[in-house]
């Protein structure tokens, strides 16, 4: 199935990546079409149509599916029932999305899939967290299986002590608790896969989180992460093939002491791949709408010696007179207004030259 360019793309949540894929979108000759229940969703101010509703509105997501010829989604914290009415034309398929946004089906599928997971268990009540502590020893970390994002719904275990209170902040919700992975660095390998099985790999970003947030990515990685690169691309492409997956897909890795740890999955576009958008042939953002619009796959390929990427996060975009300013700084705003703590507001990236 191709979809041509003059089509319209649906685009499933208008936050900054739905922006971003409206812009590679446009870029290619396609309109877009967000669907989304804020009132003024930042991706709606660079897309040809816009749909106000509910995530689980069925008859308005009917409608937002008749008025588009394919259809994605930015993020995954959807409920997946009432996006099966976008039937065949939602890419990628449910699979990928009901796998992501559930953390324990995630692990069970990534090490079916030939991955390596840190040592987990699920956590329904306070006792199985107090069991987990026993066998997975500390430190552990707890995570609500569902809608945790950007170290929400996330609390560390560091000694038994704080057991009961880890569990209590977390709302007391179905959990998975996770070992703590001693770590060189975090890395992510992005790639995207099309209908007919093909593939383009972009390098692998270096990432530094703070307070469980993006804050830098870094192409090229360092030795660390190089040194695993190959096995960490092996297997992200397994998870792709096994989700049969069409799109960008993220698999964020630890750089262990005995290899490549997955994370956590993100079936889309991700903010470790920003630095996409100066510094490879074909961004994260294009090679979605290439992948989800059965056209080939462009080059994934660095076209500059590396890049840095920094999230705005919060009061960091008030500087960004600075930023503009600054000789050979790409700078992204995300136009969402006043700024709020924790709040990504848009990014830079700066290339370096080819050596
Ligand atoms: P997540 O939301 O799962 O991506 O977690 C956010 C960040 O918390 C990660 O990028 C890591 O920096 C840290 N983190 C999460 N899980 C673990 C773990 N099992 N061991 C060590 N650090 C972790």
């Amino acid at each position: 199935m191709t979809i041509e360019p003059g089509a319209t793309i649906g685009i499933v949540g208008g936050g900054q990546l739905g922006r971003m894929l409206s812009i590679a979108a446009a870029q290619l000759g396609y309109r877009c079409h967000i669907y989304d229940p804020h009132e003024r969703p930042v991706a709606a101010d660079v897309a040809a149509a816009f749909t106000r509703g509910a995530f689980d509105d069925g008859d308005a997501l009917r409608r937002f599916g008749d008025a588009v010829d394919v259809a994605t989604y930015e993020f995954e914290n959807l409920p997946v029932g009432p996006l099966r009415l976008l039937g065949p034309k939602l890419r990628p398929g449910l699979k990928s999305l009901a796998v992501a946004q559930d953390r324990a089906e995630e692990k069970r599928f990534i090490e079916a899939s030939g991955g390596r997971v840190a040592p987990w268990t699920t956590v329904d009540s306070f006792e199985q967290v107090e069991a987990a502590v026993e066998n997975l020893g500390v430190p552990l970390v707890l995570k609500t299986r569902r809608y945790g994002y950007d170290g929400k719904g996330q609390a560390w275990v560091r000694s038994a002590v704080e057991a009961a209170q880890a569990w209590s902040s977390i709302g007391e919700q179905p959990a998975v608790a996770e070992a703590g992975v001693d770590f060189a660095a975090e890395f992510s390998i992005i790639l995207a896969r099309s209908a007919d099985a093909s593939v383009a790999r972009f390098e692998p970003p270096q990432n530094e989180h703070r307070d469980g947030i993006l804050r830098r990515s870094t192409v090229p990685a360092g030795p660390a992460v190089l040194a695993q690169a190959a096995e960490a691309q092996c297997v992200a492409a397994g998870i792709a093939a096994a989700l049969d997956h069409v799109g960008v897909l993220t698999v964020e890795f630890f750089a262990a002491a005995d290899g490549p740890i997955v994370n956590e999955i993100a079936p889309r576009v991700h903010n470790s791949g920003h630095w996409t958008i100066e510094g490879a042939a074909a961004s994260q953002f294009e090679q979605h709408i290439r992948a989800v619009c059965g056209l080939p796959l462009g080059s994934a390929q660095l076209r500059t010696g590396g890049a840095v990427m920094d999230n705005l996060i919060g009061d960091d975009v008030l500087g960004w007179r600075d930023l503009v300013g600054e000789p050979g700084a790409s700078v992204h705003l995300y136009g969402k207004g006043a700024p709020r703590p924790r709040r990504k507001m848009g990014h830079v990236t700066r290339v370096m030259p080819r050596p």
